[in-house]
This record gives structure tokens, C-alpha cells and sequence, in this order.
């Protein structure tokens, strides 16, 4: 049997379990997926504790995600981003590794499947990113990860954010990417083609950090907040007649990506979908 989980602290109300066991059911692969709260102290001797007990692969979250890519060899596009969510203990398939520094090098492998979790939720709503206008409100794990996976998608970004200097700076990481404050939506959420939010505003109040008069019809607008799934900005999305991809969406393909990568198999897409959004 193949071991795959979670490291995080906490992560005791997850949705990655049922979302990857539906995975290897639908697959029939005899696998199992459980969460691993090692205090924050702990990460190395967690991953290091992992692999010698065989465990196949985790995926990792708050507070571990920028920790662990010292502990692993991680693929270029988490190295850019900065955090790595998902380790292969076992890569024993073509899985497009893209190394920063040996193409070669052994397992652990690191990657960041909240990129491509943001960009084939959009692809899935058939939402063009080539050439689009982009606005990603938000600067930090899920604002940098959408950055990146928008411009590698061909998209031109704008980034958004509370703390300006973080927009700045990730800009500047970004390419074509331009930076500023939560001011300057007002000028480009008008024109952008999609919007993400990458902030957690929307999950503890029925908030929005974009104004609803700035939204239109021809916008595609993702939130990545899943908790509520329909938040008052997809809300207001939808009164102006935008196209709406709730958080789930990216939780699912983040959860798909990171299937692939360590099973080599396409993933039964719709069943874990169906797995997931049973549990929200
Ligand atoms: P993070 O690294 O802590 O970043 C939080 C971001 O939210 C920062 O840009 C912060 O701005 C901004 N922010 C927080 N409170 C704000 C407020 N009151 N007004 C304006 N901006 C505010 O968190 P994260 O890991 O990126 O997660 C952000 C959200 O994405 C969370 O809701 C998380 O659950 C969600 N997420 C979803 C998925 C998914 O698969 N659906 C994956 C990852 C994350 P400052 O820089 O100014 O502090």
C-alpha cells in the first residue's frame, strides 16, 4: 500500500483526504491518504522521518510551505515562487521535473501545485489566459503562486496588494508584471480579462477587497478562498455578469496536479471533484 498525506499545523479540518482517496478509488490504486501535524519545529525530522518510513508523498501547508524547500530538491517554478506544497519521496515516473540546479537529483522532490491548481481552474471554466489582462489581488503563498502560474500562462499580471511593498516586489520577481497598492484596482480591474483573489478576505467576514462596481461582464473572476465557497465577491461577480470559479476549483486541481505528479496516472477529475464539494 502507497502512504500519501499532509504536513501542516494545524490541519485538522482538511479536505485533502477524501479529495485524493476518491482519487485512488476511482483508480483502484491501493493507497491511503492521512494528515500529519509535526509542530512547526519538527519539519525536518518530519520529512526526513517520511521518507524512511517509505511514505510516497506530501503535500505540505501553513506553516511549512517556504520551510521545506530547504529540505528537498525543488523544481523551478516552486523554487521562483518561494514554497513548495506537494513532495514526491518516490519519483519513479516521467513527472516533467524542471530542476533549478540537477535535473537528476534524487527524491525528495519539491513542487508547487497551487500554480497549476489557479491556472487549470480557469482553463477547466475555459477562461483564455494567453495575451489576458490579469489582476491578482493579494501578495502572499496563494498571490505569489498565481502570479507566476498567470505570466507562465501568457498573461500580462497586475499585482495587487494591502502591504504595497510586497506588490512591488513580487512584480519585480514576476516577468511584465507591474505592482501597487489595493488603490490601484480601480484602473485595472476595469480592463483586466480575469481577476484572482489571493487574499483571505472574504473568509472570516461576508467582505470583498474588490469593489462590486469595478467588476464586469467581461471579466473571469477566481477566488481562492473556499470557505465560504460563494463569497460576497463571487457573488457580485455574478451580478455583473462575470464569468465565477469558486475556490474549490483550485483546491481540486491543486489536489489533481499533485495526483499526477506522484502517480504518474491522470486524475479521475470529476470524482474527486464530487468527493470534495460533498464535504464543503
Ligand atoms: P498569506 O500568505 O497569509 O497572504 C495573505 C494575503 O491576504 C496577503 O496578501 C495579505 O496582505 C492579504 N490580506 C489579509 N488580510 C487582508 C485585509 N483585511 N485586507 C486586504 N488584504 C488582506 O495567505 P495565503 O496562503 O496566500 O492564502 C490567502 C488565501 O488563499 C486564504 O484564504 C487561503 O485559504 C486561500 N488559499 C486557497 C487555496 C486553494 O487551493 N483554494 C490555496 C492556497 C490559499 P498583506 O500582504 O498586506 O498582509
Amino acid at each position: 500500500m502507497d502512504v500519501y498525506g499532509l504536513i501542516g499545523n494545524p490541519v485538522g479540518h482538511s479536505l485533502s483526504p477524501p479529495l485524493h482517496e476518491a482519487g485512488y478509488e476511482e483508480r483502484g490504486l491501493d493507497a491511503r491518504y492521512v494528515t500529519f501535524e509535526p509542530a512547526p519545529a519538527d519539519l525536518e525530522t518530519a520529512l526526513t522521518g517520511a521518507a524512511a518510513l517509505g511514505v510516497s508523498g506530501l503535500n505540505v501547508t501553513i506553516p511549512f510551505k517556504q520551510d521545506a524547500l530547504e529540505f528537498v530538491e525543488a523544481d523551478a517554478l516552486a523554487a521562483r515562487i518561494g514554497a513548495v506544497n506537494t513532495v514526491d519521496f518516490a519519483p519513479t515516473h516521467e513527472s516533467g521535473f524542471d530542476s533549478v540546479t540537477d535535473p537528476d537529483a534524487p527524491a525528495p522532490r519539491g513542487y508547487n501545485t497551487d500554480a497549476a491548481g489557479v491556472t487549470r481552474a480557469l482553463a477547466y471554466h475555459d477562461v483564455p489566459l494567453a495575451d489576458a489582462d490579469a489582476v491578482v489581488v493579494g501578495a502572499g503563498g496563494a498571490g505569489r503562486a498565481a502570479a507566476f502560474a498567470l505570466a507562465d500562462a501568457g498573461a500580462e499580471v497586475h499585482v495587487a496588494n494591502r502591504t504595497v511593498e510586497r506588490a512591488e516586489e513580487l512584480a519585480a520577481d514576476v516577468p511584465a508584471a507591474t505592482g501597487g497598492g489595493l488603490d490601484t484596482l480601480a484602473t485595472e480591474v476595469p480592463a483586466a480579462d480575469v481577476l484572482v483573489n489571493a487574499t483571505s478576505v472574504g473568509m472570516e467576514a461576508d467582505e470583498t477587497p474588490v469593489p462590486a462596481d469595478l467588476l464586469h461582464p467581461d471579466l473571469a473572476v477566481l477566488d481562492a478562498v473556499y470557505a465560504p465557497i460563494e463569497t460576497r465577491l463571487l457573488r457580485d461577480a455574478a451580478d455583473a455578469g462575470a464569468t465565477t470559479v469558486d475556490g474549490a476549483w483550485m483546491l481540486l486541481f491543486q489536489g489533481v496536479e499533485a495526483f499526477e505528479i506522484w502517480t504518474g496516472e491522470e486524475a479521475p477529475v470529476e470524482a474527486m471533484n464530487e468527493a470534495l464539494r460533498n464535504r464543503l
